[in-house]
């Protein structure tokens, strides 16, 4: 059996849902969802609601200690590669690429490369 999670909401136990009510009959208490999976950021909270929650409590301190932004970004030809796939239909196969947004230039990838978070064309 696979390990639940919990949900991160810091205010996820106060929402009052059927579903977070657990516990003996006498001493029952809302409680943070736990469950295999959640679907809403990166599979930490069980809502977009949860979610807005942490970042409201701990999104400013978040970007402060990954660096915030103190200029613009550019968007160039060197850091323009992004991952995309199509879907065809009729050999039911799934083709990667990745195209560049500025030259619009497009190469295959493979499905390995498509998955690997740290591969890609840009440069850092
Ligand atoms: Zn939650």
């Amino acid at each position: 059996m696979s390990e639940l999670k919990l949900c991160q909401g810091p205010d996820c136990h106060t929402y009052h849902t059927k579903d977070r009510l657990k516990g003996q009959k006498d001493n029952k208490t809302y409680q943070t969802r736990r469950r295999s999976n959640f679907y809403y950021g990166n599979g930490n909270f069980c809502s977009f609601n949860c979610q807005h929650d942490w970042f409201q409590l701990y999104g400013d301190r978040a970007i402060d200690h990954f660096g915030r932004l103190t200029e613009p970004k550019h968007l160039t030809e060197q850091n323009a590669w992004v991952k995309g796939y199509d879907w065809n239909h009729t050999t039911d196969e799934c083709q990667h690429h990745i195209i560049n947004k500025i030259t619009l230039e497009q190469r295959p990838l493979t499905e390995e490369q498509y998955r690997d978070n740290n591969y890609t064309l840009n440069e850092r």
